[in-house]
């Protein structure tokens, strides 16, 4: 075989390759998760303010500090940022 035909063989085999790849992720959705709260942790006292008021459940204590649990939720409505006595929360833009 001569050597142009085995790089065109080559060539086929990889978009054939490629080609399958493409096809098996469109059926995929993809999740783009952004956090838009966040807890300054070294300014958290873990009094639970900011879980009380959420509405949305977007927060919850561990190890004695608040964490953003589910940031999917999140609806910025400020609440827990004037809830906390400490000022350990921003909202992201
Ligand atoms: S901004 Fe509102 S929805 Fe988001 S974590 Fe704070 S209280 Fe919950
Ligand atoms: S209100 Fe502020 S200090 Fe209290 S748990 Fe929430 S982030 Fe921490």
């Amino acid at each position: 075989m001569k050597k142009k035909e085995r790089s065109l063989e080559r060539i086929e085999r990889r978009f054939n390759k490629e080609k399958k790849v493409i096809e098996r992720l469109k059926g995929l959705k993809v999740l783009v998760k952004r956090e838009m709260t966040r807890i300054i942790r070294e300014k958290c006292d873990g009094c639970g303010n900011c879980i009380e008021v959420c509405p949305f459940n977007v927060l919850k204590i561990e190890k004695g500090k608040a964490v953003v649990k589910n940031p999917e939720r999140c609806r910025k409505c400020g609440a827990c940022v004037s809830a906390c006595p400490n000022n350990a929360i921003i909202l992201e833009d």
